[in-house]
């Protein structure tokens, strides 16, 4: 007993000795501002470093953090009182950062119940800061006050009134004599960069106190250093023999840092030097991006540029203009588009995939919600775009999100931010990522004579904010199919000929036969370097528009708004322009360039001219039309709806009712193609805007 005492006394000594040879002037300045600063706040590397104890110290604040942390305390009572000043004892908290091992969620083992140990990892979900009972005082009929300690979980009453010689078992709570403090209650989550091929991420939930809670939000990097408490599971009103585990939290540390997670050594950094300065580049990075998947190249290559992403850049008045490229894609099933996703995502330094009709509450934004978690607190909750911040954010089927994120969306999108504001709770969380959407058309196949607007359920305001759209229609081309079908059965092919071969050898392949069968399928930069490639772009390289390369971009822009003149108001917008700028950009930084020059402006000229081929492309009057976009009905296509309404009305009998061939022929000679017209007819019929109440005769609704 005498030498455990004699411990803890050496143990405080040590303490207060290393606070007045290294914290003497944080600690003074603490008790200054107390109790408006109640934390001191050390650097566990300094408690490393203390002389010839300091190891021993160190070690023993990992193993027996709760004693040594109250040793601490009390070293920090001491001083002050030495100092004189003590007639309020400050309490203060002892809180340490950049503990030496930091672990993953998934990790934790009941070696680690009590131990310091630091969690990393993304926030999920926060509750509100309520007041926590910690030290509960109770008073029984005769007067007598009984304290009782509060944990984290259940709340403990005493058996009885705790003076000698009294019997009273019915004790009340006096709140006003009991301790609060202020709780939050955090769920943490694996990150995603930290994941291996579609793993589930693992969470662990942990307990905030006193002033570090309401600190942090949802989607939030964060390391948190605490204690791994356990507490016991009750099975339907019994004890369990399994325990629950969560972090009671000492300190949080905020990641604030972009891609530090990806580590880039010297030879991989001269590794992707080289690749950058290869003529060949663009072309390696389209050919490393899903290499089974035949063709889409260029989807291929607008990902590649989406990965490198634009510059974000804040302006002396704190607004922010988007460095992030969103794309989508719009096709038929089966065309791979999924596939995509889920291969980008492992590109990302900081990838999530995602589908539409997420089967989390929090779906694609975020959400306020009062659950079970909370203990009665409201939790907000972080969503798949918060989750990737300073990422990628890959959303399949997305046509089929809820419809609270799709208004969110827009928010999401251009300013990057996502508000919440619902019952106590009003926050911002940021959704600084790029998107990538995939989306299927309404009626399960893309109709080339329908609009967009009317075959994707997305409205034409958040269609308007994607920087590039591919339709991707699976249209029967002989040649092309026989390409894929070929690279198809290619790639089965040589899997089930490395099946067969590692269960029986077979003659004549041996590892440099495999090889050379694979290339066509082997990406030309691995992933894990591309990913590493990405990341030291994103953090090194920062390249400035050449004069250039600026008057390709503006003509093109011009050249567009001329296109579209003569029957639009404004049928290009500036979003276009700021697109093509963040489009150049990313291609300048794929050869980690200090210039964006011309051969980057007409590189994204091109594909940008793709996709509005494709998109805004009116094939009736020969012009470019973003109003296709922007309202999801081209000028071409408004014309034939209303001349057919005007046809059918002006051939209908009293009753309304028009023969649909009289129609037809009334619009062929007005030059509009038969087809088309038939066409938009049967359209009509589908939704519903007129209706056929005998064969071949036709009604407006
Ligand atoms: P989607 O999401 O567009 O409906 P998926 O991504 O699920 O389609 O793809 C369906 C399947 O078809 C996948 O196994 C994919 O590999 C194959 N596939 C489709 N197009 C191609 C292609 N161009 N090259 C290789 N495989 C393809
Ligand atoms: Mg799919």
């Amino acid at each position: 007993m005498a030498t455990e005492e004699n411990e803890t006394t050496n143990r405080v000594g040590d303490w207060t000795r290393f606070l007045k040879n290294k914290y003497k002037n944080q600690l003074g300045e603490l008790l200054r501002q107390y109790p408006k600063k109640r934390s001191l706040y050390i650097d566990f590397r300094d408690v490393y470093a203390f002389g010839k104890v300091g190891v021993r110290m160190a070690e023993e604040l990992l193993e027996n953090p709760g004693k040594v942390i109250a040793d601490v305390r009390d070293a920090v009572k001491a001083q002050q009182l030495a100092r004189g000043k003590g007639a309020r004892e400050p309490d203060v908290n002892i809180r340490f950062t950049n503990l030496p091992q930091r672990i993953q969620a998934r990790d934790i083992r009941s070696e680690h119940i009590n131990r310091f140990v630091s969690v990393e990892g993304i926030l999920r979900k926060t509750t509100e800061v309520r007041p926590r009972i910690v030290e509960a005082v109770f008073r029984c009929p005769g007067g007598h006050l009984t304290r009782k300690t509060q944990d984290y979980g259940q709340f403990v009453e005493p058996d009885g009134c705790g003076t000698e010689g009294c019997t009273y078992r019915k004790l009340t709570l006096v709140p006003k004599r009991s301790t609060f403090v202020d709780a939050q209650k955090l769920r943490i989550q694996e990150s995603p960069e930290g994941l291996r091929g579609g793993e589930q991420p693992q969470t662990i939930d942990v307990d905030v106190t006193d002033d570090i809670a309401g600190t942090v939000a949802p989607g939030d990097r964060v390391v948190i250093n605490g204690i791994l408490r356990s507490q016991q599971r009750m099975t339907h009103g019994n004890k369990s023999t399994v325990f629950d585990i969560h972090l009671q939290a000492n300190s949080i540390e905020v990641a604030e840092k972009e891609f530090e997670e990806v580590s880039i050594s010297e030879e991989d950094e001269a590794e992707i030097n080289r690749l950058s300065s290869d003529p060949e580049i663009y072309h390696k990075i389209t050919h490393s991006i899903a290499p089974t998947i035949y063709g889409n190249t260029d989807v291929k290559e607008a990902i590649a540029l989406q990965l490198f992403g634009g510059i974000t850049k804040t302006m002396p008045d704190g607004s922010h203009l988007r460095g992030d490229i969103h794309c989508l894609l719009i096709g038929d099933p089966g065309i791979a588009k999924s596939q995509l996703l889920r291969y980008i995502v492992k590109l990302s330094p900081r990838g999530i995939y995602t589908s539409g009709q997420s089967s989390t509450q929090a779906g694609l934004t975020a959400t306020a919600v009062k659950d079970e978690f909370g203990d009665g607190r409201w939790t907000l909750e972080a969503g798949a775009l918060v989750l990737a911040d300073m990422g990628i954010a890959a959303v399949d089927e997305m046509d089929k999100m809820q419809k609270e994120d799709r208004s969110a969306l827009h928010e999401a999108m251009e300013q990057q931010s996502i508000s919440v504001a619902k019952a106590g709770i009003t926050a911002t969380l940021k959704s600084r990522c790029a998107l990538l959407g995939a989306a299927n058309p309404k009626l399960g196949r893309f109709d080339e004579y329908a609009d967009i607007g009317e075959q994707i359920n997305m409205p034409p305001s958040l269609l308007s904010r994607f920087d590039l759209i591919f339709i991707l229609t699976d249209k029967p081309d002989h040649k092309r199919d026989e390409a894929i079908a070929e690279h198809i059965l290619k790639s089965h092919g040589i899997g089930e000929l490395i099946a067969q071969h590692a269960r029986e050898p077979i003659e004549g392949v041996d590892d440099e036969f495999i090889k050379r069968e694979l290339a066509p399928v082997t990406p030309e930069i691995d992933p894990t370097t591309l990913r590493k490639y990405v990341a030291l772009a994103k953090r090194t390289c920062f390249p400035i528009m050449s004069p250039e390369a600026k008057e390709v971009l503006v003509n093109y822009y011009m050249h567009l708004r001329d296109l579209a003149d003569a029957n639009k108001p404004v049928p290009v917008t500036a979003r276009q322009l700021e697109a093509l700028v963040r489009l150049a950009e990313a291609s300048a930084r794929i050869r980690l360039a200090r210039r964006i020059d011309a051969a980057d402006a007409d590189r994204v000229v091109r594909i940008v001219d793709t996709c509005l081929r494709q998109v805004a492309y009116d094939p009736k009057t020969g012009t470019f039309d973003i109003d296709k976009v922007a309202t999801g009905i081209s000028k071409g296509r408004r014309d034939l709806i209303r001349a057919i309404k005007e046809a059918i009305r002006e051939n209908a009998d009293i009753s309304g009712r028009a023969q649909v061939g009289q129609v037809v022929e009334v619009l062929t000679q007005q030059g509009f193609g038969r087809e088309e017209v038939k066409k938009q007819i049967e359209n009509f019929l589908r939704s519903g805007e007129a209706m056929e109440p005998k064969n071949g005769v036709i009604k407006l609704i």
